[in-house]
Formats: structure tokens, C-alpha cells, sequence
């Protein structure tokens, strides 16, 4: 086997160079897939425009973490997978001991481990996540769509600690692949969607995934006015926010109805801070959370909702290109929002 690869190497900010790499040695435990897809992912951009994740990625290093492929090796301790299998990996494993992992808050580890690496021709998949967070991708699944798994996994997450019901009326403001993914899951519980977004593109690919209301929020300054209209005046029961400004994050607690519930789903810069009317919370019983990440559970649960076609690639990756163009890629995504995903193919 080749002893060098291509791959995307991560120098900090807005700078990554698709380069010669030694392919990675394995442990033990370990196993090395030979990447077949690999999707964009916000989080991604958002990286590649800080250069660098306090808890993910720390540069130089490989990058890319939403990732599905063949075992072309294993480690001689692994007994779960054989060389040829088809197979997706999420992108961290948790410990199992620590405080939070004791609590089934895996997702909150004190020793949460990451992986990288997805934009390259193979990857180390190290133990932990071999053990406890790497499945054979279901007969009839495309690459492409098992690699949704992780983000599939923290929408799904998300969605079920806002404890929407069926017929709940839902907002979802924010249009980008998560937003959509949250349309996607809240129809698929019967959901009533007021689906919240800026441009024209993403609100129709939000009424293709089934939204029942559609607000453009750059034309109406009042979107929360917009919700209560659609609602009998009295909001929706469950807002999400998958923007990540805090400016949004105020909206949905103005509009959920009394009861209901918020979810601030998109994480903003460091250091900002929102402000809520105190007795609109109180009085009305709002329900604020965010939700983080995912958990080896929500992880098979999502492929489950792959496996079943709830959630297909079609819908979330509009764009092939290979590993080479990834720099443009990444300055393309970086220009505006409003982007599906890209599958690079190394
Ligand atoms: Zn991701
Ligand atoms: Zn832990």
C-alpha cells in the first residue's frame, strides 16, 4: 500500500493546502478507511475562517470530520470490523467514566475525543470511536448519505429535548443544512413547520422538505409578529434557532407561546451574551435550552433514520467536487451563507 496521500492540512486562518501526507499508522485498535465521501459542514467554515476550534482542531492539522468510506485495515485487536466493509464514523467518542458520562451526558465528556481528517484519501479511525461510535453503513445506503450521520445525530438530539409532539406547531428560523434537517425531523413527527429564513433558495428548499409556513425574515422586520399571526396570536409551541447570533436567539423566546419551548440549537461567537425579558420567562414558562453535540445513542438512532430514507443526501449535498478544490470550496462556502453541503470526493 502507498505510504503517502493526499490531504487537507489546516495552517490556521483561512489558509489549508490539499498536500502530500504520510498515510496515518494504526494502532491496535485502531482502523484506516479509505474516505469516499466527505461532507462540508458549517462548523467546518467556521474553522477555516478562525483557523483554528479551541475543543475540535488545533492547527496544523488534518481537517474535515463528516466522513463515510471502506476498511482498508485493521488493527490486529479489532474484532467488530473486517477489511471491505463499508463504513461511517462520527467525528468524537466519549470516555464512558467521567462525571458527565456517568450521568448518560456523553455529549458533555470531560474527555471527549475528536477525530479529523475526513478531507483526505484515508483515515485513522482510533479506537474509542471504532468501539463506540463506527457502524457498516446499511445495504442500499450511498456514502454520501451515511456521512450525514453526524450532523443528523445532533439535529436529532436536538429535536427530541425540545419534546415536540405531533401537530405542535413548530418555527425553525435559520435555512442552512441544520435548520433544514430540523424541518426535515419535525415534519417527519407530523409537525405543523413555520420555517424562518433569509434568501428565496432556502425557503424553497424548505417547503420541499415539507414546511407548511414559509417567513422571509428580510422582508418582514417583524418575524415574531409573523409567527403569532400564523399561530391564532398565540406562538408556536417549540422555536429552534439555527442561525448562532444572539440577536436570533432573542426572537425565539419572544416566539413561542406561553408553555413553550426554546431551543438554541446554533452556537454564537465566544463572548456574546443575549438579553431576555425576565417576566416573559417567568410568567410564561419559557423553556430554554441548548442542545450540544451528540451521543453514541442519538449516533445509531440517526443511521436509523438514514437507513429508512427519513433524511437522503438529495436533500443536503448539492455539490460533488474533488479534494483538490477544497480551498476554493471552503472560500465559496465562506462568502455567503445559504449553501446545502459539498461532498468531497478524495
Ligand atoms: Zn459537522
Ligand atoms: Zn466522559
Amino acid at each position: 500500500m502507498n505510504t503517502q496521500m493526499l490531504a487537507a492540512v489546516l495552517y490556521g486562518k483561512e489558509h489549508l493546502q490539499v498536500e502530500p501526507v504520510a498515510v496515518p499508522e494504526i494502532g491496535d485498535g485502531d482502523v484506516l478507511v479509505r474516505v469516499k465521501a466527505a461532507l462540508t459542514c458549517g462548523t467546518d467554515v467556521k474553522v477555516f475562517r478562525r483557523g483554528y476550534h479551541a475543543r475540535m482542531i488545533i492547527p496544523p492539522a488534518v481537517f474535515g470530520h463528516e466522513l463515510a468510506g471502506d476498511v482498508v485495515k485493521v488493527g490486529s485487536k479489532v474484532a467488530r470490523f473486517r477489511v471491505g466493509q463499508r463504513v461511517v464514523a462520527a467525528n468524537s467518542a466519549p470516555c464512558l467514566e467521567c462525571f458527565y458520562c456517568r450521568r448518560g451526558l456523553e455529549n458533555l465528556c470531560e474527555d471527549l475525543l475528536f477525530n479529523n481528517g475526513a478531507y483526505a484519501e484515508f483515515i485513522r479511525i482510533p479506537e474509542r470511536i471504532v468501539q463506540r461510535n463506527m457502524y457498516e453503513i446499511p445495504a442500499g445506503v450511498a456514502y454520501q448519505d451515511a456521512a450525514l450521520v453526524e450532523p443528523l445525530a445532533c439535529v436529532l438530539k436536538g429535536v427530541e429535548e425540545t419534546g415536540m409532539r405531533e401537530g405542535d406547531n413548530v418555527s425553525v428560523i435559520g435555512l442552512g443544512p441544520i435548520g433544514l434537517m430540523f424541518v426535515r425531523l419535525a415534519k417527519s413527527i407530523g409537525a405543523r413547520v413555520i420555517a424562518l429564513g433569509r434568501r428565496k433558495t432556502q425557503l424553497d428548499r424548505a417547503a420541499a422538505l415539507g414546511a407548511d409556513e414559509l417567513v422571509q425574515t428580510m422582508d418582514s422586520h417583524d418575524p415574531v409578529g409573523a409567527v403569532h399571526r400564523l399561530t391564532q396570536g398565540r406562538g408556536s409551541d417549540v422555536a429552534i434557532e439555527a442561525v448562532g447570533k444572539p440577536h436570533t436567539w432573542e426572537l425565539c423566546v419572544q416566539m413561542v407561546r406561553k408553555g413553550g419551548s426554546v431551543n438554541f440549537f446554533g452556537g454564537c461567537p465566544s463572548d456574546s451574551h443575549v438579553s431576555l425579558d425576565t417576566s416573559r420567562v417567568h410568567y410564561s414558562e419559557i423553556t430554554c435550552r441548548a442542545s450540544f453535540h451528540h451521543t453514541p445513542a442519538h449516533i445509531r438512532r440517526s443511521l436509523e433514520l438514514i437507513r429508512r430514507r427519513v433524511v437522503t443526501a438529495q436533500d443536503f449535498v448539492n455539490r460533488e467536487e474533488p479534494l483538490q478544490n477544497l480551498l476554493e470550496v471552503m472560500r465559496h462556502l465562506m462568502s455567503h451563507n445559504g449553501h446545502l453541503k459539498t461532498a468531497i470526493i478524495p
